[in-house]
């Protein structure tokens, strides 16, 4: 297989031409309570409000309307459970293309149901996600469906990078963007827009603690695979794939600094969101106002952070706000 070429700032304006239309331009919004706590101009990037929960639309949104007619005709197939399985689903249920999710019978129930409501078919195959993920394989090498995967894809990073122009418009002067991380579409995303227009912007990643797959794969050089842990940021979990071909390579090369979270950290952003701000967020989401909030970003100057999803289980969610504030 020849390897693609890595996406640049041109496709990423061809992509918000292509998803316009079909995701929302999520606000930018100061936060007085950060600002002040900080000490510095801080705003937050509502994207935990888009289209089905996660910015994961815009990629999916993008990878699935660049398809040719013929493979459109063919559908698409996947195998994410969580907000990528969303949001393809959606986006190719407003497209009217079949959409077919594969998911190991472990999958708790409500997430099937949820995929399924969303028009997908759904395919229960095996019990663990490699079985799943040999389904896909079959449909897209048998029946010709586009297989498109969450993060490691030009058209899906193009697509997340479409927040990155979003934040210059709205905040032209920034400094410092701090970015949720797992697989790297969405950061090496919004670095390409961002230093594209202004190269001393810093842009940082923030993942958790627990089972940093992009963190470690940094550290060695090459795609590592880590554990998978539980956490409070789920939508993070999951490694960044041994052969990796754009993600890896443009995080590496365009991050400035990855910050790790504690999951006490993670759940006091929980908090946080909710009782300051008003908003329901993921753990995924928040990890940029814990590390705001821990310190870890020396000298951060006009920040922006960047809030990802929304999805969280309601009565976890109750849990967590419910708790005093640790610190
Ligand atoms: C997928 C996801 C992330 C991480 O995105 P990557 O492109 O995999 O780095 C962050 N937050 C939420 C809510 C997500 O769903």
């Amino acid at each position: 297989m020849t390897i693609g070429s890595l996406p640049t700032l041109q496709d990423i304006y061809r992509a918000r031409r292509t998803i316009g239309g079909h995701v929302v331009r999520t606000p930018l919004v100061p936060s007085i309570a950060l600002s002040d706590a900080a000490g510095t101009p801080v705003y937050l990037k509502l994207e935990h409000q888009q289209i089905t929960g996660s910015f994961k639309l815009r990629g999916a949104a993008n990878a699935l309307l660049s398809l040719d007619p013929e493979q459109r005709r063919r559908g698409v197939v996947a195998a994410s459970t969580g907000n990528f399985g969303r949001a393809l689903a959606h986006a190719a249920k407003q497209a009217d293309v079949p959409a077919v999710i594969c998911m190991s019978r472990l999958v708790p129930s409500n997430k099937v149901e949820a995929i399924r409501a969303l028009g997908a078919e759904v395919r229960i195959i095996g019990s663990s996600q490699d079985d799943a993920q040999e389904e896909v394989d079959r449909l897209a090498s048998g029946y010709g469906m586009a297989m498109l995967p969450p993060f490691d894809h030009a058209d899906v990073i193009a697509g997340q990078g479409t927040i990155g122009l979003e934040l210059l418009e709205d905040l032209p002067d920034l400094d410092t963007v701090l970015v949720p991380l797992s697989g790297g579409g969405l950061l090496a995303g919004i670095a390409l827009a961002v230093k594209s227009a202004n190269p001393k912007a810093r842009l940082v990643g923030v993942t958790m603690e627990r089972g940093a797959a992009m963190h470690a794969s940094l550290c060695a050089g090459r795609p590592v695979l880590v554990e998978e842990v539980e956490s409070l940021a789920d939508s993070l979990g999951g490694g960044v794939g041994l052969s990796n071909r754009y993600s890896f390579a443009l995080v590496r090369d365009l991050v400035d600094d990855v910050v790790l979270v504690s999951e006490s950290q993670i759940a006091n952003a929980i908090r946080f969101a909710y009782r300051q701000e008003q908003q329901v967020v993921e753990g995924a989401g928040v990890v940029g106002i814990a590390a705001l909030f821990a310190g870890l970003i020396a000298d951060p100057g006009v920040t922006a952070i960047v809030l990802s999803g929304r999805n969280i289980d309601m009565a976890r969610h109750a849990e967590i706000v419910a708790n005093a504030m640790e610190t």
